[in-house]
């Protein structure tokens, strides 16, 4: 499949080309007030990137959510935003906030709008912020290996042009057709190589930010400090809430001497929970490792690689130098063997690479008419088959009468613990609008909550959005307040993002 291809069935799915406009859609707003705050848009950007046409309005009013999505796919309006921009440099950015401050609109930074939790939303209306004219790469330090680029740069087009250097940003999420490095920073993304390179919050160094009063900010350009807390990671992961990101600092490396892969099959989940666990308390370093449950396994692999396997299968790798690469895919060898794994060889394995992005694109994606929905947490080994039992039930149990299913793997490792990428999927949801989104939202809480009270979190890498905000508040008990301080200091109007992280509404 083309890039193009993939890019066109991406927007197929965000709902660009369904989109059976009706005659509300395409009539322009008339109302007065509105007409002059565009206009001071247009004055600050230039016409051509300000839109308000219907078909911009409504391709923005979504991400890759699928509530939003089955209200559209039933056919009902979803949340849209009143203006689209498109800014090209940070001054610009910088006067859109501030014109959005003046007029207490709604600011909603985009990227490429391929996040998973309504995090472009616009629940309030408001300005919608498409960072993606801002994709320059501006320098690349091959002394201290980083790349500082603007937010707006694709992910895949970013790697593309280290890999010409010579170097990668080792950043590999299944999204990197889609997604921006923005988004990346702004959402505390994942990729297939997190377990050795770490998530998108402990790559980046340094970040430059407009403010919601239309400010430029930088945190400090160093790979570290003791100057007080992180400026730096307040940013990260905020999504949108606190501020625009407009340029990034983050680091790279060189393109590795040899990358290669294993895969195994053990008949119980726990036998491969043990394995991982030992190779990354043992801090072997494998770039990749990842645990199908049977389920998974049994439908997942097989429909995707073609493999016929009976159990779980894991496949493990290594990169860096060649030698050192051996002796880490052997040190795992032996502690697979010893946990009772079958080694399948090095060949399913690098099937495995060769198509680990597969799993998410049509046809072997999860999308309309099936409901679904990752519901990924992460914990301590201690807890991790815990709560895998625990959300198992609460979803196959507890919406039995839907014919639920559940499905997980193991993928983003850490020396104390792992990330769960579990899901949910209802094979004939409602066809009422209303009831199919009183069932989505129903199994995110019971999913949301069973992991918190099995000691997981909300979320481990897709970040929370609207889809869980409201939830946040029970994450945190009091600490919560603290955020919500946060929030109120820097954006007392309230107007970057609204309705998400369960921040009280200003706007
Ligand atoms: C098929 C598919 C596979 C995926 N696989 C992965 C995966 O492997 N790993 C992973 O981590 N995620 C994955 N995702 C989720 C998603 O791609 C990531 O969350 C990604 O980081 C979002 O980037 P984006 O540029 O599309 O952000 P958007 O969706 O545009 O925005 C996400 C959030 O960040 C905010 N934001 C965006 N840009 C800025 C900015 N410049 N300044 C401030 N806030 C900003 C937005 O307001 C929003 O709240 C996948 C998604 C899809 C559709």
């Amino acid at each position: 499949m083309s890039l193009n291809e993939i890019f066109i069935d991406i927007m197929k799915q965000l709902g660009y080309f369904v989109a059976n406009l009706s005659r509300e859609f395409n009539s322009m707003p008339t109302d007065f007030r509105y007409q002059v705050i565009v206009n001071e848009f247009r004055d600050a950007l230039g016409s051509e990137n300000v839109s308000v046409r219907p078909v911009d309005l409504y391709a923005y009013s979504m991400d890759y959510y699928l509530a939003p999505q089955i209200w559209a796919d039933r056919g009902l309006k979803p949340c849209q935003p009143d203006i689209v921009v498109h800014p090209g440099s940070t001054e610009e950015v910088a006067r859109v906030v501030k014109i959005a401050s003046r007029h207490r609109l709604p600011v909603i930074p985009y990227g490429g709008g391929s996040g998973s939790q309504g995090g472009v939303t616009p629940l309030y209306g408001g300005v919608v912020v498409d960072v993606k004219r801002m994709d320059r790469i501006l320098r690349v330090d091959d002394r201290s290996l980083t790349v500082t680029a603007q937010p707006g740069i694709n992910g895949q087009r970013l790697e593309w042009a280290l890999n010409r250097r010579g170097f990668t940003l080792a950043h590999y999420p299944a999204s990197v057709y889609g997604a921006t490095l923005g988004g990346y920073i702004a959402a505390r993304g994942s990729g297939t190589l997190s377990t050795k390179y770490g998530k998108a919050e402990d790559m980046v160094l340094s970040l430059e930010v407009v403010l919601p009063n239309g400010e430029v900010i930088r945190t400090l350009p160093v790979p570290n400090h003791a100057c007080g807390p992180s400026l730096l990671q307040l940013f990260v992961g905020s999504e949108g809430t606190l501020g625009v990101i407009t340029e990034v600092t983050i680091r790279i490396e060189p393109m590795p001497e040899a990358r290669r892969f294993n895969a195994y099959l053990f008949e119980d989940i726990r036998a491969g929970l043990e394995a991982g666990r030992r190779i990354m308390t043992r801090r072997l370093q494998p770039c990749t490792l990842r645990l199908y449950d049977d389920n998974s396994s049994e439908r997942i692999v097989k429909r995707v690689l073609g493999l016929d396997v009976r159990g779980c299968y894991m496949v493990v790798g290594a990169d860096g130098e060649a030698s050192a690469v051996e002796r880490t895919l052997d040190a795992m060898a032996a502690i697979c063997t010893e946990q009772g794994g079958r080694e399948l060889g090095p060949r399913l394995g690098e099937h495995w690479w060769r198509h680990r992005y597969d799993f998410y694109f049509p046809p072997h994606n999860l999308m309309l008419p099936e409901m679904s929905g990752t519901v990924e947490t992460t914990t301590t080994y201690d807890k991790i088959y815990g709560i895998y039992r625990a959300k198992k039930e609460a979803i196959e149990e507890g919406f039995k009468e839907f014919g639920a299913r559940y499905i997980a793997h193991f993928s983003h490792w850490f020396p104390w613990g792992v990330m769960i990428y579990d899901r949910f999927i209802i094979p004939k949801p409602p066809q009422d609008p209303q009831e199919a989104l009183e069932l989505h939202t129903m199994i995110w809480a019971k999913a949301a909550r069973t992991s918190l009270a099995h000691g997981g979190v909300l979320n481990d890498h897709h970040g929370i959005g609207f889809k869980l905000g409201w939830l946040m508040p029970e994450q945190y008990g009091p600490a919560f307040a603290v955020l919500q301080a946060i929030k109120d200091a820097l954006d007392p109007q309230g107007i970057m993002n609204p309705g998400k992280f369960g921040f009280a509404r200003r706007v």
